[in-house]
């Protein structure tokens, strides 16, 4: 019998890292979409199943197993919808499974009882510890008045009922433990790939993230013949704002300009902040025309905004901006960075506040201001 138990701890905990692998990648709390709470319930409801095809027989149609603890888990970490879908899958594989019996319907009515009860307890402002803890107390509550009503006060009764409450607190308590740890180890999981491709300052897509955008379109618009156009933006004078009104306020005008280009190229582009005040769109599919257009717009969009230096003052900036675009203006993809930079330079030098396009045959080609 210990033997079987063991078994059954080991499948719950086999499976709760298996979920781990597959649902690292949903947001905490897991998901909101509906078909992602679905495959969670469904998962849990097929943990609980399977740790039911592993029981331990102790009595007349009596199992005992964890098929309580993944439905517990998932009111804690996943909410109701998925709970209840869980708690149904269980009791009802619970009858038709072993039969219909007094003690199969009770211990499908338990379960139901049970997930219930879990989602209520999971519905209020507490800890998780603490969610834990009272839905523990619940559970052996409640399977406890559904032994008595079937075993009635007998011995085997208070052997069962001792027996179930002890391996399912030492178990359910691991458990937890385990979903603990690797809830924090989710989290941290997503903190850093939003750190590794995040600007911490505005929020864009930081200079690694472009790098890789910038190879992946690179390589999909040579395999599939599609224009690529860049814009490197920088803005002007930067020095002077830092100077004269400080680097809070030079660090607000950064977030201000992202907003901006956030805005600007909203579903558009690959917007990005290459460093310092320089920022960069990549714009797959966009010709040359429509690129210079774009810049444009988002340059007029930069000069008519008041960005406030400090609590009195608010300032117009300008910037400038380096336009290459694949195959039009620059012949091999891999120039797409340099070309723009060479075109941001000569919009520079050119008295600043401009968009420049590319030339290979000598700038300036195409320019607006
Ligand atoms: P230009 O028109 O030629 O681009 O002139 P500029 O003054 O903008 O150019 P320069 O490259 O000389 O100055 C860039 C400035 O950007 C220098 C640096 O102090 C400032 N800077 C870089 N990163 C940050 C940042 O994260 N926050 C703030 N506030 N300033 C920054
Ligand atoms: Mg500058
Ligand atoms: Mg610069």
């Amino acid at each position: 019998m210990v033997s079987e138990i063991f078994v059954n701890a080991c499948i719950l905990i086999a499976f709760i890292s298996l979920a781990h692998l597959f649902f690292k990648d949903i947001e905490i709390p897991y998901g909101d979409s509906l078909q992602a709470k679905a495959v969670i319930g469904i998962s849990s409801g097929s943990l609980g199943i399977i740790l039911m095809l592993y029981s331990v027989k102790v009595g007349p149609d009596i199992i005992i197993d964890f098929r309580y603890i993944p439905v517990l888990l998932t009111a804690i970490y996943s909410g109701w919808f998925p709970t209840i879908l869980a708690s149904i899958l269980v009791g009802g594989f619970r009858v038709l499974h072993f039969g219909v019996s007094e003690p199969s319907v009770i211990a499908m009515l338990n379960i139901m009882l049970a997930g219930t009860g879990f989602c209520f307890i999971s519905n209020k402002k507490i800890s998780r510890k603490s969610k834990f803890l009272y839905s523990m107390m619940y559970l052996l509550a409640v399977t406890s008045a559904a032994l008595l009503i079937v075993l009635k006060f007998s011995l085997l009764f208070f052997e069962i009922t001792a027996m179930f409450c002890l391996t399912n607190i030492v178990v359910a308590w691991v458990a937890f433990q385990y979903a603990e740890y690797l809830s924090e180890f989710i989290r941290l999981h997503h903190a850093l790939k939003y750190d590794a491709a995040k600007d911490f300052l505005t929020g864009l897509n930081n200079v690694r993230q472009f790098d890789a955008s910038l190879r992946d379109f690179s390589r999909l618009a040579l395999k599939k013949g599609r224009r690529l156009s860049l814009l490197f933006i920088d803005i002007d004078y930067f020095k002077n704002i830092n100077d004269t009104y400080g680097h809070m306020a030079g660090d607000s005008m950064l977030q201000g300009i992202a907003g901006i280009l956030a805005d600007s190229f909203s579903g558009q582009g690959i917007v990005s902040r290459n460093g310092g005040e320089e920022f960069s769109v990549l714009l797959m599919d966009c010709s040359s025309r429509q690129a210079l257009k774009l810049a444009e717009r988002l340059m007029k969009n930069v000069e008519n905004h008041e960005f406030a230096a400090s609590e009195k003052t608010s300032l117009h900036i300008t910037i400038s901006v380096g336009v290459s675009t694949y195959p039009e203006t620059t012949k091999s993809v891999s120039r797409l960075l340099e070309d723009a930079d060479s075109a941001l330079y000569e919009a520079k030098r050119n008295g600043r506040g401009k968009v420049v396009l590319y030339d290979s045959s000598g700038f300036p080609q195409e320019m607006g201001s």
